[in-house]
Parts: C-alpha cells; structure tokens; sequence
C-alpha cells in the first residue's frame, strides 16, 4: 500500500482547491492536491458557455447583495483575494482578462480552458495528483488520515476540503464534502438544486424534479425557443407575491430560465420542495400601466380594422394580426392556449397578468451550483477553519453558499478557497 505525507492536503482540483493550493504552497509547507477525475477543474471548463465568466469587478456592497444566504460570512475571503486581486493572479500566470456588461470578467481569449491552464500554473508549487479519488477520512490524535479507492494513504495535520456540491456531476462533485463533513461532527444544511430551469405546469410531465431529459408536451414545444427580453416577473408562493425581477428569460428545452429565470430559481426550487403551491406572473408590457396600454391597444385595434388589407377580415384575424404586434410572431399561439377568450379589449390585462403554475425543475444533473451545504455556523469565516475540528479547513461550493449568475460564484470559490490555503499555511508556522 502506499503512504504519503504531507502537511497539507486539498481533496478536489476545482476552481477552490487549486486556488487554495496556489496560496498554500506559496510558503515552506509541503503541498498535495488529490483529484477523483482524470484532469483538474473539469467543471471551470464548462463555465459561462465555456468562456468562464471568472469574477465581477463589484464592490463588495453590491458583490454581497449576490450571495445566499449568509453574504457577511464570504466578507474575509472577499477581501484576502478582491475581484481586483484576482485578475492581476491571473495576469501574473499570463492570463489577460476582459470586462463586459454587468461588471463580468472573462479570459480575453474567451477560453475556458486558459483559466484552468492558468490556475494550474498558480498552483504548480503543489504536487497534484489525478485520478485519485478520495473515499474516507478518519482523524488520529491530531492527523487526518485518507484512504483513497486506489489503496494509497495519506496523512497531513492540515486538510482542505474543496469537494464542491452536486451540479453537474458528471464533473466528478458528486458531494463527498458533505458526507466526511457529517462523519466529523459538522451540520450539513440540505442541498437544493439552484440556477437552473423551472418548468411550468403542462410543459412537461411530472412534478417535483422534471429531468431535463423529459420530453417536451405540446405546450412546451410552443414555448421553446422563445426568448422574451425586458419583462417583468412576480414569484407567487402559496399565492403571494415572493420575488420581483425584471429583465429576460428564455424557454427552452428544460423548461423556463435566462438571467431572470436562474434568478428565482432557488426560492422556487426551495418552496416546490417544502410543498407551498409555486406561481409566476409575466407582465409582458411592463413599462406601461394598464389603462394607457388598453387604450393604445384599442387605438391599433382601430387602424388595423379599417386597414383595406384587414378590414373584410373575421374579428379572429384581426385580433390575431394586432397579437402579432404586440409580441413576438412565435409567442401568439401558447399565449392564445393560455388565454383562449382573450379579445381586444381586455388584452391589456391578460399581457400583464400571465399566470403559470410551476410545477417542478431540473435538478442536479444540468443546474449550476448546489443551495445548502455546509453549515456557516460552524466554520471560521476569517480562517475557513473548523470550528469543531483543528486543522480541518472548507471552502468554495461544499460550503453553504451560492450566488447568484455573474461570476459570483467562482470568486467565492477562489476567494475562499485562496483564505483556506492562506490560513492552513499560517497555522503551521
Ligand atoms: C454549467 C455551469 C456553468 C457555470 N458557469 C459559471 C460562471 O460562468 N461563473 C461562475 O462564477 N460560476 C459558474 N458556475 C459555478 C461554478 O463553476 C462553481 O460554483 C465552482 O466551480 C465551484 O468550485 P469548487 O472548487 O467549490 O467546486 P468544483 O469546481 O466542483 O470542484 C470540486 C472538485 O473536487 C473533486 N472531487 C470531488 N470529490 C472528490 C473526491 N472524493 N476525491 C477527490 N476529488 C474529488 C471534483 O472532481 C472536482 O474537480 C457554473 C457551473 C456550471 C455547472
């Protein structure tokens, strides 16, 4: 069998572990990272559409009004490693970067994969090891001592946790984090999935979790592929207004998402699985109130009735020909299935009342970050320390914390992940 030492060990090679064994190393300490999968950061290569959307150049007072559900306890790690911080690490491993709209920050090669080659490269003073996957942690006195499914061992008085959560794990995290964390005595808060499509009642069959693999029924082929920009929409939990967002969402073949849709998802997600009734609202003429819409809505109705190329038409053509004014051509159908008796003088009201039940969504195996993990409560934020076990450390997705889409989330990762490899180094001095 094989035994290794080391001072400090990291389990998992994602954005968290390899920042963390990037500050780690810095120093004397003798560094290891244990990787399950073939190759580090499988997960970084999927990010933004594969362009890896890395930070946000926020402030922390805007930055933290991005993350769930405890933002002061990320205050430390924000502020070990800034958004700031973070893109020059880059720049020194030869990384340029790219700010775009909403404060984003991307590799200027539009790569995800250069921000992995350049996180290895922060990381190379630790040794790495691939295809070694963690299976149990036991403590001795004051050691950690691992066992991995390849029958080595290793041992370190300092142990990094950065096992990520359970979206796409096909990835390799597939929430071991949370499974040791519970074996040493730490609450695990239970995991939801979150940024991910909210399917609505009759666009699939099922409920509850709706794999993204089930088919799409008539109404849902109407909707997809519709993307509606600038409109409003109202999260209604057991029938009262819960989460107002305004902005774009898409349908697709999973079911509702798009900046707006990922953005009540985790209250949706969490309410549909405590059993409350889940609802939306779109208002798809936000910017105007109701009766100044009516009015123009009858004012069009009026032109396009004495249009000669309408005018001889029945009342259904012409209602179909102003619907098709008002909103994109391909939108008109699963509007009129919604609102089968709607006529031009009540459109105003169903354009800014479009009610859907939801009536589950797509779990782990296509959202974007995992709700819940472990819990705040009992971690150190100015280290990432245990509070319960000496020498044992967590940062990035196993902990219970996620954001909101942005680049939100691997900064928590790297900022994180960076204070934990910091702190397990200081300590051993
Ligand atoms: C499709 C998609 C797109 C995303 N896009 C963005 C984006 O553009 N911007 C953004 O901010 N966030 C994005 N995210 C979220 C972001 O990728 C995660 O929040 C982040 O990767 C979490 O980092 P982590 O290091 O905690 O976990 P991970 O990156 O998941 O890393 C965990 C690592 O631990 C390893 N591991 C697990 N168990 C073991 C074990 N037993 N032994 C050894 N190794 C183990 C895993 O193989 C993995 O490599 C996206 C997520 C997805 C799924």
């Amino acid at each position: 069998m094989d035994n290794h030492n080391y001072d400090i060990i990291i389990i998992g090679a994602g954005a968290a572990g390899l920042a963390a064994a990037a500050s780690a190393s810095a120093g004397n300490s003798r560094v290891a990272v244990l990787e399950k999968m073939p190759r580090p950061a499988r997960k970084v290569m999927i990010t933004g559409k594969g362009r890896c959307n890395f930070t946000n150049m926020k402030s922390w007072s805007e930055f933290s009004e991005h993350l769930h559900p405890k933002a002061a306890f990320a205050k430390h790690s924000f502020y070990a490693l800034t958004p700031e911080n973070l893109v020059e690490l880059f720049k020194e491993n030869g990384l340029e970067s790219v700010v775009e709209r909403g404060d984003r920050v991307f590799p200027s090669s539009g790569k995800a994969c250069d921000v992995v080659d350049t996180l290895v490269r922060a990381a190379s003073s630790a040794d790495l090891f691939c295809s070694t996957e963690v299976d149990d942690i036991q403590r001795e006195n004051d050691i950690f001592v691992l066992s991995c499914k390849d029958g080595s061992r290793w041992t370190c008085t300092r142990l990094i946790v950065t096992t990520g959560g359970l979206s796409y794990p096909l990835t390799g995290s597939t929430g071991d984090g949370y499974r040791w964390a519970s074996a040493l005595g730490h609450t695990v808060r239970p995991q939801l999935p979150s940024l991910t499509a909210i399917v609505p009642k009759g666009y699939k069959d099922g409920s509850g979790h709706i794999s993204r693999e089930t088919p799409l029924s008539e109404y849902g082929r109407m909707l997809n592929g519709i993307s509606l920009k600038n409109i409003s929409l109202t999260l209604m939990i057991d029938g009262n207004p819960a989460q107002d967002e305004f902005g774009d969402i898409d349908f697709t073949d999973g079911g509702l998402e798009g900046p707006i849709g990922f953005k009540i998802s985790r209250r949706c997600v969490s309410a549909i699985s405590s059993g409350s009734k889940v609802g939306i609202v779109i208002d798809l003429k936000p910017a105007v109130s109701a009766e100044p819409l009516q009015s123009r809505i009858s004012a069009l109705f009026d032109d396009i009735s004495k249009n000669p190329k309408f005018r001889n038409r029945h009342y259904r053509d012409r209602l179909l020909v102003l619907l098709g004014r008002l909103m994109p051509s391909a939108l008109v159908k699963p509007f009129l299935a919604d609102f089968p008796g709607t006529d031009h003088k009540r459109l105003s009201r169903d354009l800014k009342n479009w009610r859907m039940d939801i009536a589950g969504y797509v779990g782990y195996e296509r959202c974007v970050v995992t709700n819940g993990g472990v819990s705040l409560d009992e971690v150190n934020s100015k280290t990432l320390e245990s509070k319960l076990v000496p020498g044992l450390y967590f940062a990035g997705e196993v902990l219970d914390m996620d954001a909101d889409t942005g680049g939100y989330n691997l900064h928590f990762a790297f900022s994180s992940g960076h204070l934990a490899g910091l702190s397990a180094a200081k300590s051993l001095k």
